[in-house]
């Protein structure tokens, strides 16, 4: 089992870890003991950064990471090179730049959920996002421009506002008992899952959660509306993007 900072300090950028396994029939899929690399899903794309490899200097391109039961699997770029060896030291650095705007664009997003149910009742269906950029889809069935634009003003006074970011883990049956948990549809998560993470924003929002998130909103900054669009009679998407830091 990889164990994975990430889940508990979004802030951990590099670590060292030991090479645990490497797939003979992809080389380029390395497990190691420990990482700091998020594997992607809730929307939140997998990290990128590199490995070096201490005792000689050998830097590999890590493009991407995900889950493969209790591992997490490291896709390395090895352009015909060789792969590090079980075994090995290295140490795992994540792209920090790209990272932290995930995390800021991930925390916008919990934000813009957040207002939205508070304000309109609407519950949200499903999300992605890119450093910078998401989407939300909501069960929303009345929305106009002026609603979108009122509701970016909210979401910027709410990311203003310095609201902590918190990140629980709780066992199942307590996280069932929290209503906020159940429009996020907790009770699909698979009846083995034990314990359910979640991210609140505190005051704002509350959610089961797997993805790695600023400590404060003030270090999102803000966000623009850039469009909004009907995906059917009741389901509407808003897509957003965060607003360069002055
Ligand atoms: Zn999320």
């Amino acid at each position: 089992m990889s164990e994975n900072l990430c889940y508990v300090d979004a802030y951990a950028r590099s670590i060292e870890a030991r090479v645990v396994a490497v797939d003979p029939a992809d080389p380029s899929l390395v497990v190691l003991d420990r990482t700091v690399a998020y594997p992607g899903g809730g929307g939140q794309p997998p990290d990128h950064g590199i490995l070096l490899r201490g005792v000689d200097g050998h830097v590999w391109m890590v493009g991407g990471a995900k889950k493969d039961g209790d591992d997490i699997v490291h896709q390395l770029e090895l352009g015909g090179g060789e792969p590090p060896a079980v075994g090995d030291v290295v140490s795992i650095d994540l792209d920090w730049a790209r990272r932290h705007l995930l995390m800021r664009t991930h925390t916008a997003l919990h934000a813009l959920c957040g207002v939205v149910w508070r304000d309109h009742g609407a519950q949200v269906t499903g999300g992605n996002m890119e450093p910078g950029s998401g989407r939300m889809d909501f069960e929303f069935e009345h929305m106009s421009g002026d609603l979108v634009g009122s509701i970016e003003e909210t979401v910027n006074r709410e990311l203003a506002a310095a609201r902590d970011v918190r990140v629980a883990v709780l066992p199942r049956a307590e996280a069932f008992a929290i209503p906020d948990l159940i429009r996020t549809k907790v009770d699909l998560l698979p009846p083995g899952i034990a314990e359910i993470r979640t991210i609140e924003i505190v005051g704002l929002d509350l959610q089961a959660d797997g993805g790695t998130h600023v400590a404060n909103t003030r270090e999102v900054g803000s966000i623009r509306v850039t469009g909004y669009e009907s995906k059917g009679r009741i389901n509407k998407r808003i897509r957003i993007e965060l607003v360069a830091p002055g």
